[in-house]
């Protein structure tokens, strides 16, 4: 079993060899996954002079190729529980924006001849248990009344029984207009894009510090390679722990750095993958501690879940790759004894209410905390926020969102077992 992304593994890397960093530019974007790349690629159609900074070894180096494939449409929350926490204008607007998300990566795949599989097959919510149905029959039924996405049907028992080789479900949920891709081939080929477009992407170079001039929105960016001067800085750094953080801390104090996990199985072959999930959609379970799952291009399931709530590397976590073949092994006897081939992790920026947070503080623009639900979202979050740079602050779907830091997180999530075992009670009590 190999401890990397099977997406990485499957797909040629972006790492551009490096070049002197230019003395000045208009637009530093720290960041070079889904929501940097498409934030330079906007900003540099508009003819900005764009540098893309990236410690990793290649584009596209944390969450947004190490996750489970899946383009999902509708809010990381539930729908009705949105509309009456926040009304049903707010959480529409949300949802909506959830949906032209999905639409601004089908556009940017076919405008960029991007090849990496995107297809809408539409995803399905899968309930366990009777209590778990019934709330995707409020959820359906309230956006079908507010108009909001009548593409969401529930399946029931039979249905969801022709289409997933598994005894374990009850019925589910399913949003068409959801769909998936490989994300190691979108990363590639946004990459390529970004470069083509003008912009310099120039990896292995982490931004060490941020230092404002004046109340300006011009800093100097500090690199172990040299001090770059911008006009505008972008701050697109998703989860990442390790680094970064100095001189913007106070992101920190908001975003939790949650673990997710995945595990490939060999390929499977065409005639066995079709009998397992003959939809062929993206897959979720109805839970707290959740698993997600869909087929590769090459017929490999990937299954994914949140596995252990530990203050661990997830690159590292192999203990996490066990419980999941145990959890994929539960709900898919036939597959016992199949070869897993690849093991990984990565970093889940959650906010406090799992909703996205995008604008600008202190002189610093910034996109971030997607939650889980970011593979169209920072794509299309990145696009806006190159608008909101050159002045039109309408284009930000999550503008003005109150965001205060969360009580007594000053370093790593210490918590986070305790939330673990919070939930997990909270699964076998519902
Ligand atoms: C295991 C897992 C499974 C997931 N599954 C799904 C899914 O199926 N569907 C879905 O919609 N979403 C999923 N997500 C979430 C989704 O992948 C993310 O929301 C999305 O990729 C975030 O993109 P991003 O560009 O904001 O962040 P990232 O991809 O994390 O990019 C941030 C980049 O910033 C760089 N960086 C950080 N600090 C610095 C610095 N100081 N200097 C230079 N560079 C820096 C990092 O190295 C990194 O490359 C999953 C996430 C994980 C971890």
């Amino acid at each position: 079993m190999r401890n990397d992304s099977f997406w990485t593994a499957d797909a040629p890397p972006y790492a551009p060899p490096q070049r002197p960093l230019p003395a000045a530019v208009d637009v530093a974007v720290v960041g070079a996954g889904f929501t940097g790349l498409s934030a330079a690629l906007a900003l540099a159609r508009r003819g900005a002079r764009v540098l893309l900074l990236e410690q990793g070894p290649q584009a596209g180096a944390e969450a947004s190729t190490r996750n489970g494939g899946h383009v999902n449409s509708g809010l990381a929350v539930d729908y009705a529980e949105t509309a009456a926490a926040y009304g049903p204008a707010l959480a529409a607007a949300w949802y909506r924006a959830y949906d032209d998300a999905v639409d601004t990566v089908q556009q940017l795949v076919h405008d960029e001849g991007i090849a990496c599989d995107f297809i809408r097959t539409g995803k399905l919510k899968l309930a366990a248990r009777e209590a778990g149905l019934d709330g995707l029959r409020r959820t359906v039924e309230r956006l079908h009344a507010d108009g909001v996405d009548t593409d969401t049907e529930i399946l029931e028992r039979d249905a969801v029984r022709a289409e997933v080789a598994s005894e374990q479900f009850v019925g589910g949920m399913l949003y068409r207009r959801s769909g998936q891709m490989h994300m190691g081939r979108f990363a590639h080929g946004l990459a390529a894009a970004v470069e083509r477009a003008g912009a310099q992407i120039e990896v292995g170079t982490p931004v060490q510090r941020l230092e404002r001039l004046g109340a300006t929105h011009r800093h100097r960016v500090h690199t172990p390679r040299g001090v770059v001067q911008a006009d505008q800085v972008l701050l697109a750094t998703g989860a990442t722990r390790h680094g970064g953080y100095g001189s913007f801390g106070w992101i920190r104090r908001r975003i939790v750095p949650v673990g997710s996990f995945l595990i490939a199985t060999e390929p499977l072959g065409e005639a066995r993958a079709h009998a397992l999930l003959a939809g062929r959609r993206t897959y979720v379970t109805v839970a707290h501690i959740h698993h997600y799952f869909r087929l590769s291009p090459d017929h490999r399931l990937l299954f994914g879940g949140r596995a252990r709530f530990a203050v661990s590397n997830p690159t590292q976590d192999r203990s996490s790759g066990e419980i999941l073949r145990q959890g994929m092994e539960a709900m898919f006897p036939s597959l016992r004894g199949v070869r897993i081939d690849h093991c990984w992790g990565g970093l889940v920026d959650m906010t406090r209410d799992r909703l996205p947070r995008a604008g600008e503080r202190d002189g610093l623009y910034y996109a971030t905390g997607l939650s889980g639900h970011g593979t169209q979202m920072s794509v299309h979050l990145g696009r806006a926020m190159a608008r909101v740079m050159a002045g039109e602050a309408a284009a930000n779907p999550f503008a003005g969102r109150p965001w205060p830091a969360i009580p007594g997180h000053l370093g790593p999530p210490w918590f986070l077992p305790l939330v673990g075992l919070y939930y997990q009670l909270k699964d076998k009590l519902a």
